[in-house]
């Protein structure tokens, strides 16, 4: 029997604010866990979704890919969880399991197609999924993840999507002991970035276009900080970094940091600018620089890089708020002023002030 009537927030236009609607999850299968949502985090791409930046998204939206909560109910083969385990779902609620990169634990490359927390087609109910601004969900165990006890569960849920978007590439690109890694844009993801590099052991070098965030890059690990605009100071790095990571959610220009590479090192973009970017040759050729991409993480990645951040104390910045002051964090999130993540307290959905 599918659920019906939970509660949920979300936009049935690019052009409107999110409000309170009901939305059905469906029955549990054998496989399924249920989770209670205790907590979500609001990423960029919950933002660039419902103002509808990269066009095809399906509405009603309701976002949500960075949730923690309880297991409060599972299906009869489920091997990994029982009622009142912690739990987390993060970007990925299904893929095809068979396919060679489901295989090596790259769902999010699924020949299939993967089916994202949110606005992605939905093989069980139709129309597309629902996401975790809401009271419950429900998916496959096999990408449900164990939340550390260790960890507080507000600030770890950024986790689930910013905190494995910067840990995948930065250890894809070994950052570690004798490299230096640069962070480009300092919000959600940046500054979780800032974190894992350091824990990961890698001089980390912030740039940023807000002085205030030069003076705070320190305090959340980075060894030095840049101010962007500073051209100044942005010479001092030319041919220094052996990686960049480019957390930018706007239009920007990549080829000044392509100059900031040594021979052989690399930008990768996480950020998603809807607008397209423009490589200039030399900025590549001259010193076999590479400008490269990565998408989230895959799910046993995903549980690695919880037990990472707990092991070494790393969970997000945020700024808690109640599911009705939502629209006024998209304002700030697109003004980038949040310090440095929105996680929603889902309690207040249950039980409206
Ligand atoms: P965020 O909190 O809004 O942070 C983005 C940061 O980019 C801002 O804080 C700002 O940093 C900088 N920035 C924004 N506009 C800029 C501009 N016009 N010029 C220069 N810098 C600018 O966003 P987020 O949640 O971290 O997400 C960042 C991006 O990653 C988004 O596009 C999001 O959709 C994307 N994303 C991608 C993946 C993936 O798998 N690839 C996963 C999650 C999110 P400063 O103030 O420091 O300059
Ligand atoms: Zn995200």
């Amino acid at each position: 029997m599918k659920t019906e009537n939970i509660k949920a927030y979300g936009t049935e236009a690019a052009d409107k604010p999110l409000h309170s609607m009901n939305i059905n999850r469906r029955e549990l299968q054998h496989h399924d866990v249920e989770i209670e949502i205790l907590y979500c985090g609001i990423c960029h791409s919950d933002l660039h979704q419902i103002k509808n930046d990269f066009g095809g998204a399906t509405f009603p939206i309701v976002p949500g890919h960075e949730m923690v909560g309880k297991v409060t109910r599972v299906g009869e083969h489920v091997k990994n969880f029982k009622t009142g385990d912690l739990a987390a779902i993060g970007c990925i609620v299904d893929s095809c399991g068979k396919c060679e990169y489901c295989g090596d634990g790259f769902e999010q490359f699924c020949d299939e197609g993967v089916t994202f927390s949110f606005n992605s087609p939905d093989k069980y109910l139709g129309g597309v999924t629902y996401g975790g601004f809401s009271e419950t969900y429900v998916c496959n165990e096999a990408y449900v993840l164990h939340v550390p006890e260790k960890l507080d569960l507000a600030s770890a849920a950024p986790l689930l999507c910013a905190g494995i978007t910067v840990y995948s590439p930065l250890k894809h690109w070994k950052a570690g002991p004798g490299k230096m890694v640069g962070i480009l844009g300092i919000g959600g993801l940046g500054h979780l970035a800032i974190k894992i590099a350091r824990a990961m052991g890698a001089h980390v070098v912030v740039f940023t276009t807000s002085p205030l965030k030069v003076e705070d890059a320190k305090r959340l690990g980075a060894d030095e900080a840049v101010l962007s605009t500073d051209k100044e100071q942005m010479k001092k790095y030319a041919r220094k970094m052996n990686l960049i990571l480019d957390t930018v959610s706007a239009k920007h220009d990549v080829n000044t940091y392509l100059h900031l590479l040594k021979p052989d090192g690399s930008v990768v973009l996480v950020g998603l600018p809807p607008e397209p970017l423009e490589v200039n040759a030399f900025s590549v050729v001259s010193g076999r620089h590479s400008f490269s991409g990565s998408n989230i993480g895959g799910i046993a990645e995903t549980q690695e890089m919880l037990n990472f951040c707990a092991g070494h104390n790393i969970t997000a910045d945020i700024e808690l708020i109640n599911i009705q002051q939502v629209n006024e964090a998209f304002v700030r999130l697109e003004k980038g002023d949040v310090h440095y993540r929105f996680v929603i307290d889902m309690a207040s959905l249950r039980n409206p002030q």
